[in-house]
């Protein structure tokens, strides 16, 4: 079949390079893509909001299915739009409907289907601006730190975790002011959960469900967990902590009765569900649903994947998800993160990245790069996903390491501490 990633990212590369090994794949496209998806398929310079264009795309190349990599499309309603054309209806489409996406895209909205179905995450409350002094009497019923979110997306930086009451209450009132433009016009203020955090990933056509590996992304820029946050500066998969009694307990506590929840509400769903969790001295507790697969997990999580990977995204879409099975495999993935320097700041993009070539017992998935002149360029903050497997995790960050050290460009920067809270 011919199938279409929608996305231009390392996730977006790493799910072009699995499902390249498929004998399913005729032909493989990808919107807008970037220099490394270019070298496994076909790039189509269209956007990942450009609907019209992508229609275009899908006619033009006939394509069986399609493959949503970011949340913000889906969001928008993709899937909506390809499902009500009468020339698209027919097209295989992994990644949920609008309103299953509300998952993500409205923080309040993910928190009322948790507490209907009693699925285990932090005591909150949704605030807007006219009911702005129950915000303030609720934050002063929590313990510091305080918790506050903006509910609508916010690229990664509406949460902001504040010490101090009188802070998070000026911050409430700034946020519930446009900090965040309209994602903010509603904030969830939430309980402080202290723990571990670990992300967990399922696919699933709506009624049944299949659990990918398990993940830990590393969010701060900073070694030790410090600094701005960032996209993820690197992932490992699986997870020291998330053993199978823990696992045991995500899935009998949040995974089979989100799924259920979405029969019950009626939402169909066909795609990923992310479950950001924290463990709680092993209590498993949710802190977000993302309507994808993450990214720098994806560049870990890839490689553990040993089944037909089309074959599940098929079962997904088609609702047969129930006769496939997913194997994994029993090797440690570490992906380490290459990016520009000023990162999450300001940075440059353009730089000549060298040594390639050189990598030979990694992967280098391409996050944001780009052919400028015959060269591969520097073309986003996050540049390379430097993907490993190993006995162990330290043989795969080890391994990610040495072919890190094999790429050059001017400012590269990577965190040299991955795995170091394991
Ligand atoms: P992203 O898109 O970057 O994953 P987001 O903006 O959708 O994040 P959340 O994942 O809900 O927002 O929160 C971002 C981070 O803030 C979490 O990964 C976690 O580290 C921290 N956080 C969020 N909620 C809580 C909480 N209740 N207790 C402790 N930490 C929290």
């Amino acid at each position: 079949m011919n199938i279409l990633i929608v996305g231009s990212g390392g996730r977006e590369h790493a799910m072009a390079w699995k499902i390249k090994q498929s004998p399913k794949l005729r032909q493989l496209f990808i919107a807008p893509g970037n220099a490394g998806t270019s070298l496994l398929g076909t790039n189509i310079p269209v956007g990942v909001s450009d609907f019209e264009g992508l229609k275009k795309a899908v006619l033009d190349n006939q394509i069986d299915l399609v493959l949503v990599g970011p949340e913000v499309p889906l969001c928008e309603g993709l899937h909506d739009f390809f499902s009500t054309d009468s020339k698209l209806k027919d097209v295989l489409f992994v990644g949920p409907y609008q309103l299953g996406a509300q998952l993500e895209g409205s923080k309040d909205f993910a928190k009322e289907f948790m507490v209907r179905h009693n699925i285990p995450t932090a005591k909150y409350l949704a605030i807007t601006a006219e009911n702005l002094n129950e915000g303030l009497s609720f934050l002063k019923t929590l313990d510091s730190p305080y918790v506050l979110k903006a509910d609508g997306l916010a690229a990664g930086k509406g949460v902001l975790i504040l010490n101090d009451l009188q802070e998070a209450e000026d911050s409430l009132k700034e946020m519930l002011g446009g900090q965040f433009g309209a994602a903010s016009s509603k904030v969830v203020i939430e309980e402080f959960l202290s723990g571990i955090e670990c992300s967990v990933f399922a696919i699933t056509d709506g009624k049944d469900y299949r659990i990918l590996p398990v993940a830990k992304d590393y969010k701060r820029i900073g070694e030790g967990d410090t600094g701005l946050n960032t996209g993820g500066m690197g992932s490992i998969s699986p997870v020291s902590f998330a053993d199978e009694l823990f696992m045991k307990k995500v899935e009998d506590r949040i995974i089979r009765p989100t799924v259920q929840g979405l029969i019950q509400d009626q939402i169909p769903y066909n795609g990923f569900i992310f479950f950001g969790l924290i463990s709680c001295k092993g209590e498993p507790m949710v802190i977000e649903y993302n309507v994808r697969m993450g990214d720098p997990e994806t560049e870990a999580v890839m490689l553990r994947i040993k089944s037909d990977f089309v074959d599940l995204l098929i079962g997904a879409a088609e609702g047969t998800l129930g006769k496939k099975s997913i194997e994994i495999d029993p090797r440690t993935a570490a992906a380490v993160m290459l990016v520009s320097g000023g990162y999450p700041g300001p940075y440059e993009k353009g730089k000549v990245i060298s040594g390639l070539e050189k990598v030979e017992t990694s992967f280098a998935f391409h996050a944001g790069t780009s052919f400028k002149n015959g060269n591969v360029c520097t073309d986003g903050g996050r540049v390379l996903a430097i993907s490993s497997y190993g006995k162990t995790m330290s043989e795969a960050l080890a391994c990610s390491y040495k072919n890190a050290q094999l790429i050059g460009f001017e400012g590269l920067y990577y965190r040299k501490d991955l795995g170091f809270d394991l």
